[in-house]
């Protein structure tokens, strides 16, 4: 429950970022509210000095250059920290600020019908009376053109306050996207794969499935890195259309894959991998202008399921040493995790092999 002290804090807070930000003419961009949220909230007093001396006029490399001494470099953890922080800031403001709406405008009402009923009373002959309900028609006008202006920015503050969210949304979005395959990136993998386990660590029904391109760095020395740029987006989209669309698919590395099943038994998930792995090895990868072939391409799955692993590094490393067994087993195929692939693997590092 948030208390009205707590209401005020937050709305206080958010208030002194966007003025400070709107004053020093700086972009209202994610780092940047990360920057002036830093520097109103957090205990270091050095970031908040340094800000200040910038004074009114800082250029986004200065700005920059203090995120990344006080901040760092971990943007997209830091701003997806400060996105949850500011959205439920935003929220408290906006609630408080629609109240105050509300009231305002009752108060509003209430003001113009009094003065509606001291007006056609307003015959008495005596002084005294005539100048109380002069005086009471005056602050009652005035409340009233006060209550327009307030709801007024009270609409202006909630479209700002919609833009801001937005468009953190949208960094959000990006944060999370490979911009090569626009498929979900490793730090989207990272955080779904974490969220899997429940409290108690359990995995029941999922599944982890890890995709690696055949001898890719052949299509790279033979063709040149464009080439291979293009049918590694191709992959990407065939793996993308042969795939339920509530499946979670992600580019984990350079020309690895990722994709979370839930719901399925080890032997459908064989069906998922093979139904890929066929559609790419039966895919015309063919230059329409220089008629080259550069195919075929084919890729290795490696699989665990969620119960052959006690945690997400487990399940990651299960799948890693079946996909392992695939490659040293020829290519072109899908392993399921067994646990005597962990004795072939525990040799090899799975952080280097993965590099
Ligand atoms: P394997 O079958 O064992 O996986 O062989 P491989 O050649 O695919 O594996 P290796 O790890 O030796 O090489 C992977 C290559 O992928 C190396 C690198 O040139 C290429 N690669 C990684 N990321 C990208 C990328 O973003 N674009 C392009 N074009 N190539 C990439
Ligand atoms: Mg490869
Ligand atoms: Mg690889």
């Amino acid at each position: 429950m948030t208390t009205t002290a707590q209401k005020a804090q937050a709305n206080d807070v958010v208030g002194q970022i966007i003025y400070a930000l709107r004053t020093m003419g700086v972009a209202p961009i994610p780092r940047n509210y990360q920057l002036f949220y830093e520097a109103y909230i957090g205990s270091n007093t050095a970031l908040t000095q340094d800000l200040a001396a910038l004074g009114s006029r800082a250029t986004q490399e200065e700005l920059d250059a203090l995120s990344a001494q006080y901040i760092g470099t971990g943007h997209a953890e830091v701003i997806e920290r400060a996105h949850g922080k500011l959205l439920v800031e935003l929220e408290g403001l906006l609630r408080l600020l629609r109240q105050e709406q509300r009231s305002m405008e009752s108060y509003t009402k209430l003001l113009g019908e009094t003065a509606t009923r001291i007006n056609s009373k307003a015959n008495f002959s005596n002084d005294i009376i005539g100048n109380a309900i002069a005086l009471l028609t005056t602050a009652t006008t005035d409340t009233i053109a006060h209550g327009e202006r307030t709801v007024d920015t009270v609409a202006e503050h909630s479209l700002e306050m919609d833009e801001v969210r937005k468009e953190l949304d949208e960094y959000k979005r990006i944060a999370n996207t490979d911009s090569l395959t626009r498929l979900s990136n490793r730090r989207a993998f990272d955080d779904k794969l974490t969220s899997l386990f429940d409290s108690a660590g359990n995995l029941p029904v999922t599944a982890l499935v890890l995709a690696d391109i055949d001898n890719f760095k052949k299509i790279n020395d033979t063709y040149g890195h464009p080439v291979g740029d293009k049918i590694l987006a191709t992959v990407a989209s065939v793996i993308r259309a042969n795939v339920r669309k509530d499946l979670f698919v992600a580019r984990t590395g350079g020309e690895e894959f990722a994709i979370i099943v839930e719901g399925n038994t080890a032997e459908e998930v064989m069906l998922i991998c093979e139904r890929i792995r066929c559609a790419l090895e039966t895919r015309s990868f063919r230059n329409s202008r220089s008629g080259v072939q550069y195919g075929p391409i084919t890729i290795s799955l490696g699989y665990s399921m969620g119960s052959q692993a006690e945690d997400a590094g487990h399940l990651y490393a299960n799948a890693d040493a079946a996909l392992y067994h695939a490659k040293h087993s020829g290519r072109n195929r899908t392993v399921l995790f067994e646990e005597a692939m962990s004795r072939d693997y525990a040799g090899k590092n799975w952080l280097i092999y993965r590099n």
